[in-house]
């Protein structure tokens, strides 16, 4: 059976050095501070954020909440995120999403700084991807080739499927493992016969948020298996997307849900503020970024 890649085993041991880290921020005057804005009232939306200001709070980051009401006009939150880019004490920027219909997410996004894009949203930082040179990868496929590595697996030119296509999970992850020489496969809800594409997989990763999705018929033996879905069934249980029960007897590596990619993915949100605040300070090493300019995007 699978041996569990445990992520709040990791996550606790990542923010433990955060502290370390912030330390020495504020030992040098500097004292990181993450933005959180929220529009309306997304029940999901507010745990999401409670458990990101509550992170940041562990890890000695200051976190500035922001909530607008669910009716806030899209110039309301355009004005309130040039208000953060222009506050030296905010390093990151990030808006919960989604956002309500009235608002343009595209517009929203790209108004953030480059330099305070820690959830890797904004177009220029997607774009870094394609190229190869993030400087803030998006957290949930950062946190997922983190629990990869701990597996020891060198992904160069491993099979990896991708189940998932979107632009927050399925489509960034894909690209961060392509730059790392993988053989990737992307499969989505249009794909026909995914079974005949996830057999395949040395490393299969699943974003789709259908519980029960993947099956053990469908996973090859030894194959690492990372289930980024999370999805509360009527009872309430959170499960992910793949049959754990099932599958781990086949994997040689698996994520539990809860308690693998989820716990990452607000650890890679810090790491991401942390490492602004560290350019920020010029901190040498921080990345290799110092002397870069964001370009002008919008008129
Ligand atoms: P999304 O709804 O934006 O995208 C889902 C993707 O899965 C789409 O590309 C869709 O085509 C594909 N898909 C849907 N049904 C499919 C099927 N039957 N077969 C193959 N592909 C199918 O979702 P998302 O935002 O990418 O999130 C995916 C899942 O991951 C959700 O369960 C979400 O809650 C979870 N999630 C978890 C974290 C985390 O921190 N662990 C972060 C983000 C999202």
């Amino acid at each position: 059976t699978a041996r569990i890649i445990d992520g709040k085993a990791l996550s606790k041991r990542l923010r433990e050095g955060f502290k370390q880290r912030v330390g020495k921020l504020v030992e040098q005057g500097l004292q990181p501070g993450l933005a959180v804005i929220l529009v309306g009232d997304n029940p999901a939306s507010r745990v999401y954020v409670g458990n990101k200001v509550k992170a940041c709070e562990e890890c000695g980051v200051r976190s500035f909440h922001i909530a607008l009401p669910d009716d806030a006009a899209e110039a309301e939150v355009l004005a309130t995120i040039a208000r953060l880019n222009a506050d030296p004490a905010v390093h990151g920027i990030l808006i919960q999403l989604p956002l309500p219909p009235h608002i343009d997410n595209r517009n929203v996004l790209e108004a953030i700084s480059v330099h305070k894009d820690v959830d890797g949203f904004h177009l220029y930082n997607v774009g870094g991807l394609v190229v190869g040179n993030t400087i803030f990868p998006p957290c949930t496929p950062y946190g997922v080739q983190l629990l990869l590595d701990t597996t020891g697996t060198d992904v160069a030119g491993k099979n990896v499927v991708v189940v998932g296509a979107s632009n927050i999970v399925g489509k960034p992850m894909a690209l961060m493992l392509l730059q790392r020489e993988a053989t990737v496969t992307i499969c989505h809800a249009k794909t026909r016969d995914l079974a005949q594409h996830t057999i395949l997989a040395d490393i299969l990763i699943v974003a789709a948020g259908k519980p029960g999705l993947i099956v053990s018929q469908m996973v090859k033996q030894g194959a690492i298996v990372i289930d980024v879905g999370i999805n509360r069934l009527p009872d309430g249980k959170i499960v992910g997307d793949v049959d754990f029960e099932g599958v781990k007897e086949k994997a040689s590596w698996i994520t539990p849900v809860p308690g693998g990619v989820g716990p990452m993915t607000v650890t890679m949100l810090i790491e991401n503020t942390l490492r602004s605040a560290e350019r920020a300070l010029h901190v040498r090493g921080s990345d290799d970024y110092q002397d870069w300019e964001a370009p002008v995007l919008k008129g």
